[in-house]
């Protein structure tokens, strides 16, 4: 039954290269040219990593939300800032 203890917990901090991650990130969501095996490659990449894996589904949803916000709200800029303001404070650990 302890096995499971850790499982529910956030990463604390994970040993990828940050650089890396923030990289592939914006490839993955950025990069309009990005090729589907170069996606796929990506994902897979992060898979192998719960904590990049939450950061990519938040990146994900962040987008989600603007694409969203845009057809009714022109400004959705606070609420992208409110956003990664509070991944950035999560991810600080
Ligand atoms: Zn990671």
């Amino acid at each position: 039954m302890n096995a499971a203890g850790e499982a529910g917990k956030p990463q604390e901090r994970c040993g990828c290269d940050g650089r890396h991650v923030h990289e592939a990130l914006c490839a993955l969501f950025d990069d309009g040219q990005l090729t589907p095996e170069r996606a796929e490659q990506i994902r897979q990449e992060f898979a192998e990593c719960p904590s990049c894996s939450g950061r990519m589904q938040s990146e994900a949803l962040i987008r989600e939300l603007l694409q969203r916000c845009r057809c009714e709200d022109p400004a959705p800029q606070a609420l992208y800032q409110r956003i990664t303001a509070q991944i950035r404070f999560t991810a600080r650990g």
